[in-house]
């Protein structure tokens, strides 16, 4: 990425591999819906960049005095590098961290055949977890810390108002802790046909057919979506805010005064927890795709070879068919 709106296909050196890093040979790259503004609007912290942070692949080399058994490993990857000194990161609340790389936005990321990360962000992939699912552990640990954050239980209802892949994901994370009913709410009758054949979850686009929630997590991130989703909560519900938001949002007081008077219960959420092989999001859903208890692949719409990347980001770019998950190859055909 040369500039905004400037990508580029171009051979580049093979990133370094200082000690305490690892390189690895990308095998699936998946494009995140905030890889869009990125590339074609925003732009990044500095140019030129390689884009990219949700993706899986083979370690290849680590650096000196590294455990050499990582090499050949099929490994997902963490893309936050904390600072490992801030209160947060003290806390191991390395989601929280207040001086933090990011690989594929701050630094060189996965749209690339090989990429440098730390040691500590390598996740092992289990056998039976394709590459494919484990470029998406990013999202889906982003689903899953959610939907703990918005208090989801067994028997409650919830509602993800926004129909992108994490909202999907969320709604996945939200059925498999028994969540019931569970419902995504989107305006375009088209993503019907993407979320249809997911079971235990069902698609709405007319809000007055709909009773109120106990749990409802906003995946948009616009004022519209926002006033929705606390509309549509039960008294003391909860409001869960995930999506970035597209400009300043701003409340009507009438919308407002609801959730004073409803007592909702509203929250943020960002980001995921990792902490390496010990307990976190990460090896939550690692173990749930494992096990199979989440799907990850049935939220892949499209796959693209690496050749066909910019195809892949046009197609997220102009809305030109429904999509969940679009996935790039790095594998030769
Ligand atoms: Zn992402
Ligand atoms: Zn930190």
């Amino acid at each position: 990425m040369e500039a905004v709106n400037d990508l580029q296909y171009k051979d580049v050196p093979e990133p370094k591999c200082p000690e305490g890093w690892a390189i690895v040979q990308v095998k699936a790259t998946g494009i995140c819906s905030s890889d869009i503004p990125r590339i074609f609007t925003k732009g990044t912290y500095h140019f030129p960049t390689i884009p990219g942070h949700e993706f899986s692949g083979v370690v290849t080399q680590v650096g000196q005095s590294s455990d050499e058994e990582w090499v050949g490993k099929r490994v997902g990857v963490f893309p936050l590098i904390p600072c490992k000194r801030c209160p947060q990161c003290e806390q191991k609340k390395y989601e929280l961290c207040e001086n933090y790389d990011y690989t594929g936005s701050r630094r060189d990321g996965a749209f690339a055949e090989y990429v440098a990360v730390p040691v500590w962000n390598l996740i092992e992939i289990p056998e039976n977890v394709s590459f494919h699912s484990a470029a998406m552990f990013e999202p889906l640990a982003v689903a899953l810390h959610a939907v703990k954050r918005a208090g989801v239980q067994a028997g409650k209802s919830v509602a993800v108002i926004g129909t992108g892949m994490i909202g999907i994901a969320v709604a996945q994370w939200a059925r498999s802790l028994g969540a019931d009913p569970v419902y995504v709410i989107g305006r375009n009758e088209v993503k019907r046909k993407l979320i249809d054949p997911l079971p235990g979850i069902s698609y709405a686009s007319d809000l007055t057919e709909l009773q109120a929630f106990d749990t409802v997590i906003e995946a948009v991130g616009t004022p519209e979506a926002i006033a929705e989703s606390i509309e549509i909560a039960m008294p003391e519900g909860h409001v869960l805010f995930m999506g970035n938001p597209s400009g300043d949002i701003l409340l009507e007081q009438a919308v407002y005064w609801k959730i004073l008077r409803k007592q909702l219960h509203v929250a943020g959420t960002w980001n995921s927890s990792y902490d390496g092989r010990n307990a976190s999001d990460w090896t939550e859903v690692i173990e749930a795709l494992s096990k199979g208890k989440i799907n990850a692949e049935e939220l892949i719409s499209h796959r693209f070879p690496k050749e066909q990347l910019f195809a892949g980001l046009e197609l997220m770019r102009a809305h030109k068919e429904p999509y969940c998950k679009v996935m790039i190859d790095w594998e030769e055909a």
